[in-house]
């Protein structure tokens, strides 16, 4: 016996395949998980799941529909454990993955948030695979695949779960998986064996699959061109399909406006790119007449589907509103260098680059707060008014902040609202209107951190030399300075 507690969860549109799904978890060797929790995601159910009998407990909840982010965030949010264990519903885990995911967790220190299980897809023998099946194939190469990817719980909340702006089985892995990344987590991969079987064959499977791009754009617009390098993947054919694109365009606008030389001109490079395209697809197939008229007619399809999705994509990230967010700053040594008890307003001394920081985080439209003890005032040692002559000077000096929730009181005075306690961070939420979850609370010490992330924000932490090291070590998100830190903990926001 490891000690680990598990709970499995699997969202599901209703596929046939999820019973054979359930009933190789219940079979699996080795300690069962404490419970499967079945998240149906289907709009409108109308007919029951097909649940087989198990002997592990399987409970059933609905989503109403929204997509399999949604439904695995309702589904870890239920789970009691420390660990949840994600499977597709259309996934075959292997005779020994129980006892396999518990040996794989077993040994993770608490810097590891996930554990990859390693995804086989079975290939037909005696002819080379199909543009399906190796689709299917290059999901054992994926990196942080919930098709089986075990997560600490605490972990996921740390982070707020799956961003359910991703619709779709797509990207909303990868972007959990980098966020974990940016909290300072580990995500490692294990030794349990799942066996994904190929996609059915559709002739246009593979035009459907380019609905994807959309959530390309989203995930650009949340970290930046270099996104696809943060996830792990190679340079894709974004570029190509818009060049096959514009010449199929030029092509055709040139021939309405009769110019017939530059019509000419881009039909040839359109059939070139097609052709090229085509050929790359059709190589490593099986070059059967099926497969050839498949991958002809798709290769035609596919860059301007990819396009208009991209296109879409960009334009619904451009629509949307931009989500708020705040950042709630300590005080003392943190924008300001600390005096102790400082009562003096012409001791206040912003911290190099605090003002560009808090600059550049109005211009973005991201609310600013400070969230300070001082208890220089139970001490006596600082005047309420010349605190408040410090905290005008430092607004003089670093602009305007949104909100100001300053702790009084002292060590002993019992108070609700002294950090580590979250009740400044609550109260800063409030007083600028934005959900707690997401907050970024930086500070110097593990008090600041402990009272964001107990408050449920995102905590991030600028050592200065006072720091104490252990604060340092049980803090995942550490920065070399402020901008740093706010760029982590903005990036770990949900
Ligand atoms: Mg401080």
């Amino acid at each position: 016996m490891t000690g680990v507690r598990c709970t499995v969860v699997v969202p599901t549109g209703g596929r046939p395949s999820l019973g054979t799904t359930l009933t190789a978890v219940d079979a699996a060797e080795g300690a069962a998980p404490v419970e499967i929790v079945v998240v149906d995601d289907r709009g409108d159910p109308g007919s029951p799941l097909p649940i087989p009998e198990l002997t592990t407990s399987v409970r059933v909840v609905r989503s109403g529909g929204g997509g399999p982010a949604r439904a695995r965030n309702i589904g870890w949010r239920l789970a009691e454990t420390e660990w949840v264990a994600f499977l597709d519903d259309d996934v075959v885990p292997g005779h020994t993955w129980c006892g396999d995911l518990m040996d794989d967790l077993a040994s993770l220190g608490p810097e590891v948030a996930g554990s990859q299980g390693n995804i086989t897809v079975p290939l037909p023998g005696g002819r080379r695979p199909t543009d399906d099946e190796r689709s299917t194939y290059a999901l054992t190469e994926a990196r942080w695949i919930t098709a089986d990817m075990a997560y600490r719980r605490s972990a996921l909340a740390a982070v707020g779960g799956f961003d359910e702006r991703f619709p779709r089985a797509y990207r909303e892995d990868a972007d959990l998986a980098v966020r974990m990344q940016h909290l300072g987590y580990r995500l490692v991969r294990g030794h349990r064996r799942t066996t994904h079987p190929p996609h059915r064959p559709a002739f246009l499977a593979s035009v459907r699959r380019q609905a994807g791009n959309a959530d390309d754009a989203l995930l650009r617009a949340k970290y930046g061109p270099g996104w696809r390098e943060l996830i792990g993947e190679g340079p894709g054919r974004r570029r190509t399909h818009a060049a096959t694109t514009a010449a199929a365009v030029a092509a055709a606008v040139c021939g309405l406006a009769r110019r017939r030389r530059s019509a000419l001109a881009s039909l040839a490079a359109w059939t070139w790119l097609t052709g090229r395209f085509a050929v790359e697809r059709i190589r490593p197939g099986p070059r059967d007449p099926a497969e050839l008229v498949r991958m002809l007619a798709t290769s035609v399809l596919i860059p301007p589907v990819a396009c208009a999705h991209a296109v879409a994509g960009w334009c619904r990230v451009r629509r949307e509103r931009p989500r708020p967010a705040a950042v709630l700053f300590d005080r003392d040594d943190t924008l300001i260098e600390d005096g102790p008890y400082l009562s003096d307003p012409d001791g206040v001394r912003p911290v190099p680059g605090a003002g560009a920081v808090l600059d550049e985080l109005r211009r973005r439209g991201i609310a600013v707060g400070v969230v300070s003890n001082q208890s220089g005032v139970a001490r006596g040692l600082i005047s309420p008014d010349q605190l408040a002559a410090v905290n005008a000077t430092v607004e003089r000096l670093l602009g305007p902040f949104d909100t100001w929730q300053v702790c009084p009181h002292g060590e002993d005075d019992g108070c609700a609202c002294r950090k580590p306690r979250p009740e400044l961070v609550h109260r800063a939420a409030r007083a600028v209107g934005v959900p707690v979850h997401r907050c970024v609370v930086v500070g110097d010490t593990g008090a600041d951190v402990d009272a964001g992330r107990a408050a449920g924000a995102v905590g991030a932490l600028v050592p200065t030399a006072r720091t104490r090291e252990a604060e340092r070590a049980r803090t995942p998100l550490v920065a070399g300075d402020l901008a740093s830190a706010v760029r982590l903990g903005l990036e770990a926001l949900a």
